[in-house]
């Protein structure tokens, strides 16, 4: 009887998690061939350790990007250098999934449409997010038109290959936006201060969400449901007692802290957790009242008993 009760419910599960459920039971890091790469951990403040939000999903030595905070381009040239992952070569980035349109998440973006153009990128970037992101792009085009034009010109040194600094815009709705040989990519609304997406990526050998910047949301428990890999973001308890009172309402409106995130976890069930996007400090001078990674893992792991990791830098999961 019991068991008969617990297949009932696994059947209903495959029908609400689908189109990802098949991935969920898939082989976990020991055997994975799919990457996570770490290329900015940090928040809008100015700090020299944590570049802003910017990850990738390495799958058979082809990179997919979400978000371009500042200073991705250079991480991603750090991790081929640095990591050897030379899927990060920013001449070969070419697709990129935008999980809001807030500054810290897309100041890079004119540096990734740009810069590897002008060190030898020959195809368009493909980049998805939310809308407005035509108009930002669109912009972005006006902003640098006479790059644009005494690049591509009689005289111009990127004029043998004068599509390297296009942009295909794509925004997108909640749904599977993204499908090649290598990954799936489903996006789920999250609740953010603009309309913004988390993102599922299925591969081969693994399932990963990332969640942007958002409070937390059922949405991103049913993306997750056993995933191989959830990236969140999560502010400390410590941090915001020492904010004002303005930016505390902010926050508890937009953002997670580290106790709804450990109650977010412990219900989405990730095999491994990463922690990005974070109120803490590699080095107390950067931000007296932020906080250290270890005060944050220990304020995860007294709620969360799952595999929890707090993301810095280039690391590779
Ligand atoms: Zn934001
Ligand atoms: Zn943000």
């Amino acid at each position: 009887m019991r068991f008969r009760t617990l297949k009932t419910i696994g059947v209903a599960l495959v029908i609400v998690m689908a189109p990802w459920a098949v991935h969920s039971q898939s082989a976990g890091p020991a055997t994975s061939t799919t990457r996570v790469v770490l290329l900015g951990t940090g928040t809008p403040a100015i700090d020299p350790d944590r570049s802003g939000p910017a990850t990738a999903v390495i799958v058979n030595d082809t990179a997919y990007l979400i978000d371009i905070g500042p200073g991705m381009v250079r991480r991603a040239k750090a991790a081929v250098l640095d990591r050897g992952i030379t899927a990060l070569e920013p001449t070969k980035l070419r697709v990129v999934f935008v999980t809001h349109l807030h500054s810290d998440h897309t100041v890079g973006y004119p540096d990734l449409i740009f810069t590897p153009w002008t060190v030898g990128r020959r195809f368009p970037l493909e980049v998805y997010g939310p809308k407005g992101l035509k108009s930002m792009t669109e912009n972005l085009m006006e902003a640098y038109r006479a790059d644009i034009e005494t690049r591509t010109n009689a005289h111009g040194n990127q004029r043998e290959f004068p599509d390297g600094h296009k942009v295909n815009a794509h925004e997108i709705t909640a749904g599977v936006i993204y499908k090649d040989e290598n990954v799936t990519v489903t996006a789920f609304a999250t609740k953010h201060a603009m309309e913004s997406y988390g993102y599922r990526f299925d591969t081969a050998d693994r399932s990963i969400v990332i969640s942007g910047d958002t409070s937390p949301t059922q949405a991103t428990i049913d993306a997750c449901r056993g995933c191989d890999v959830l990236i969140h973001e999560a502010n400390t308890l410590a941090w915001l007692a020492k904010r004002p009172e303005t930016f505390q309402s902010f926050a508890a409106k937009y953002h997670t802290t580290t106790l709804q995130l450990a109650e977010l976890a412990t219900k989405a069930k990730p095999r491994l957790l990463i922690v990005y996007h974070a109120s803490i400090v590699l080095r107390p001078i950067v931000s007296p009242i932020a906080s250290s990674p270890e005060e944050l893992l220990k304020e995860m792991q007294s709620r969360y008993t799952g595999r929890v990791v707090v993301g810095q830098d280039l690391d590779v999961y």
